[in-house]
């Protein structure tokens, strides 16, 4: 791409990640895609980019999207990365997906820009390297969803066709996703410098993660055992703020977990309908070990494999660099439960804080689960002062409403501040499994409008507006009962 033509559609691309050591990836020769078609623009954040949406629209923007031109300043790679999947270590890296560069804001951010279903890599093991239309569909759909709804993620630039089938139980449309990320750095990249480099390699990747990520540590007196303890605490936040809106996640492995706190990889994740800690819509999921209840253990588990991955870099004595791995990782439960009670307390529309806070937020979910509550239409009743709404007719729920509104009734704020407490932080809609579904098999028989109809009104599901009225029922029985999430392979 010519100079002309990189300034008329806004790229300004660097390249840092390519200047650590070569073990970290790989530099990629792209394989052009036969006829890409834009499926989706995300407008407004291309305009976030700097990037001229008008013009990145067009052919100019599809062309990069697909993979076949790169802009100039680019250089595309392949990541490597290990991981924890399911318990177990393995090599991974990015099989299917490239990193072109990373943006730099008009207002001096930097954005890692990688296209993923872009062709296979030298970390592609058995696979094409390629990716079918619905489960990147659905990566957009879902991570534009969490940005609306104020959670730290990726998000989803544009989606092309690739104009290829590719071949999974059936032939499949053919489609390359553009992902935008604070970075990409996750805990597997961690555990492949500790396990595949050499202990400079390792320290390197955290200096680059530290001055990306968490820069004002870089002069505390061990900054590697403050990484832990940032990443530690921006992961218990994260985690909480997926608790409270009843996401799950679905795949949480160690290189699904980000160093800088965003949610990553849509594959199998799925929001949850009635309440219950056990959920999983994950088909590969037997143990349950990624259900909804357990997903802050699991966010432990994950913190304390990054913490094996940095132990060299705490200290030349082991049983010292162990000592204070420990010492970082025993916060991590107080750290969830602090983000989690606080951002209930909003839910229920609470300013002030009561010990006693805890056991009503755990009475409600207790009656909730009993009674098979929707959950996000639980708390939308709550906000709404809805009567109508199921759990009002049971006895155990009217007692618990009665303590709750003499709580809210010793504070200073009014019951209209509480209420508009309640409103910022109880989403009158989700991303309701159905309607995704129905959203991706439209767009995959050429017609995006229900699509597009989905992402507009979760663009602000704080807005309790009338046309986000039909879009708040739960599934029917029946859809609700057998739903089931895939690898998006
Ligand atoms: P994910 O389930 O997307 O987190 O991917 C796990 C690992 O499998 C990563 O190393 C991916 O790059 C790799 N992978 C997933 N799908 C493919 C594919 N179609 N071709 C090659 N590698 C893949
Ligand atoms: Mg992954």
């Amino acid at each position: 791409m010519t100079q002309e033509k990189v300034n008329a559609v806004g790229w300004k691309l660097e390249n840092t990640y390519a200047e650590l050591p070569k073990a970290f990836f790989s530099i990629i020769k792209v394989k052009p895609v036969d006829s890409p078609e834009m499926v989706v623009l995300n407008h407004s954040l291309a305009e976030s980019l700097g990037l001229n949406a008008k013009v990145v629209e067009g052919e100019e923007g599809v062309q990069v999207f697909a993979g076949n031109e790169v802009p100039e300043g680019s250089v595309p790679l392949a990541q490597a990365y290990a991981g924890h999947q399911f318990g177990n270590f393995t090599m991974l890296g990015d099989g299917r997906a490239l990193l072109i560069g990373e943006q730099m804001t008009p207002d001096g951010k930097r954005y890692d820009i990688q296209l993923k279903g872009s062709g296979r890599t030298p970390y592609s093991r058995g696979g094409d390297g390629r990716a079918a239309l619905g489960p990147m569909l659905r990566e957009y759909i879902i991570s534009e969803a969490m940005h609306g709804l104020g959670i730290p993620t990726t998000r989803s630039l544009a989606v092309v066709t690739s104009g290829e089938p590719i071949y999974r139980e059936s032939q499949l449309t053919g489609a390359i996703m553009t992902r935008v990320a604070a970075s990409h750095l996750r805990v597997g990249t961690f555990e492949y410098g500790a396990n595949f480099a050499e202990k400079e390699d390792l320290k390197a990747l955290a200096d680059y993660a530290i001055e990306r990520h968490y820069p004002e540590i870089k002069k505390d007196k061990n900054p590697y055992v403050s990484l832990l303890r940032e990443v530690q605490k921006r992961q218990a936040a994260l985690i909480a703020k997926w608790q409270m809106i009843g996401f799950i996640h679905g795949v949480m492995n160690t290189d699904n977990m980000t160093i800088s706190g965003e949610t990553i990889d849509y594959g199998p994740c799925a929001f949850m309908d009635t309440y219950n800690p056990a959920t999983v819509f994950s088909s590969i999921d037997v143990q349950g070990r990624y259900a909804y209840g357990n997903q802050p253990p699991i966010a432990g588990w994950n913190i304390t494999r990054f913490a094996e991955a940095l132990l060299p870099l705490f200290h030349d004595n082991q049983e010292k660099a162990i000592q204070l791995a420990q010492d970082v990782l025993s916060e991590y439960p107080l750290a969830f439960n602090t983000a989690w009670v606080k951002g209930m307390r909003c839910k229920l529309g609470l300013f002030n804080e009561e010990e006693a806070d805890e056991a009503l937020i755990l009475d409600l979910l207790k009656i909730m689960h009993k009674e098979k509550a929707d959950y996000t239409n639980t708390f939308r009743a709550l906000t709404l002062d809805d009567r109508k709404f199921s759990l009002f007719v049971y006895q155990d729920f009217q007692e618990w409403e009665k303590r709750w509104q003499e709580r809210r009734k010793r504070q200073p704020e009014s019951q209209k501040e509480s209420k508009d407490l309640m409103c910022k932080h109880n989403p009158a809609i989700i991303p309701r499994n159905h309607r995704v579904e129905e959203a991706l098999k439209a767009a995959e028989e050429g017609n995006l409008s229900v699509m597009e109809k989905l992402v507009s009104v979760l663009k602000d599901p704080y807005a309790y507006s009338k046309e986000q009225e039909e879009y708040s029922a739960p599934p029917p029985p029946s859809e609700a009962m057998s739903y089931q999430t895939f690898c998006g392979t």
